[in-house]
């Protein structure tokens, strides 16, 4: 995808009212009438403007409450009439895109579940086609940017304009203490490529627990996103799904106020110059990472060569061991984080390892 991609800007989907953070709120799922006209009347009283509520749930077991299906978008537009919201929910196949637009639901989003099928992405993408309907796109339950970014080219391949995505963490086989590990880095990368698409974070899904709800959605506006995604109920303990992680709307009004919401840029003159001048520092102290890095490898080579005069294989864990812990505790004198410095390293010992193994291996003579 071309990261000039014409995209239709936020600002002009019509959904949302400024200021940021923009809020898609609302139960996991749509369970009964009262429920959903109960929850929306109260979000639209903490002055909430689109509304989000799961018809089709994508559940991990079977037997879980699967959603209420079709009844439950009339409920739905039903709220859209009483209290003047707009309405969202997930779609996972041609199907639920046909009763959506028959129902005239305002946005539609695609689950990480379905993110990761390309073949069920290209048939909403189809289903889309000539329709003016906004489509947020989740993360892949995997960590596979390329995999999220193939379902934008297939929306946008279809026609479709309105694009976003939705940050909500990625599975993981550990135990964390969030429900899905947030992955920042990707969600940074995918908005340094495609700096117009518009960005949301799901910190409900992505923490799994009410109680993480603050600490995540600060650090979405912190990061510069759009908007949030948040699990709204009008009695999350009765919640039929994600019951850990719903927040009452009065609840959820506490939190969106609490909130320190930074802006995006700004045109200050003295703020401009004391960016300009960091990132002149910032731009030096890169130049001699690299400068380093580059004498570090060309070392790194020597000792490759000095290894294969003298028949010698290239790893040697001991060695490696004490490089790894030297650079641990030089990281705890300069305030780095050790995980943080270790992960480096271990890339940095990679790439030596590989540069080491083409000089063993080229016929070559030193
Ligand atoms: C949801 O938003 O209700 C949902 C199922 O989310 P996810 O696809 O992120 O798991
Ligand atoms: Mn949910």
């Amino acid at each position: 995808m071309d990261s000039k991609l014409d995209l239709i800007p936020l600002a002009q989907w019509g959904l949302f009212e400024y200021p940021r953070p923009f809020l898609v709120c609302g139960p996991c799922s749509a369970e009964s009438e009262e429920q959903v006209m109960t929850t929306a009347r109260d979000l639209r009283a903490m002055g909430l403007n689109v509304f989000r509520a799961g018809v089709w749930k994508p559940r991990t077991h079977p037997g879980s409450f699967e959603g209420a299906g079709v009844p439950a978008l009339k409920w739905m537009q039903r709220a859209r009439e009483a209290y003047g919201l707009k309405i969202a929910t997930e779609v996972a196949g041609t199907k639920h895109v046909e009763a959506c637009l028959e129902h005239g639901v305002d946005l539609v989003w695609i689950g990480a579940r379905t993110t990761a099928n390309p073949f069920l992405v290209q048939e909403i993408a189809e289903a889309l086609r000539g329709t003016d309907v906004p489509v947020l796109v989740k993360n892949p339950v995997n960590p596979d940017i390329d995999l999220w970014i193939g379902a934008l080219e297939r929306l946008h391949r279809e026609g479709v304009r309105k694009i976003g995505v939705i940050h909500r963490g990625c599975s993981s086989y550990e135990k964390l203490r969030y429900r899905n590990a947030p992955q920042w880095e990707i969600a940074i990368e995918l908005r340094s490529r495609y700096p117009q698409l518009p960005f949301f974070c799901d910190p409900s899904h992505m923490g799994g627990d009410r109680s993480f709800l603050s600490e995540i959605s600060q650090q979405a506006l912190d990061l510069g996103l759009d908007g949030l995604m948040i699990e709204s109920h009008c009695n999350p303990a009765c919640a039929l799904s994600d019951a850990k992680q719903q927040i009452t709307p009065a609840e959820l009004k506490d939190l969106v106020e609490s909130l320190i919401v930074r802006d995006q840029t700004s045109d200050d003159l003295d703020y401009r110059r004391a960016l300009a001048r960091l990132r002149t520092r910032i731009d030096v102290i890169d130049e001699s990472l690299l400068f380093n890095l580059g004498a570090r490898m060309r070392v790194s080579r020597e000792i490759g060569k000095v290894k294969k005069e003298n028949n010698i294989s290239i790893i040697q864990a001991s060695r490696w061991d004490e490089v790894l812990s030297q650079a641990a505790r030089t990281a705890r004198t300069y305030d780095l984080p050790v995980d943080f410095v270790e992960k480096i390293f271990t890339d940095i010992h990679e790439a030596s390892v590989r540069a080491q193994n083409d000089i063993l291996s080229s016929d070559e003579d030193y």
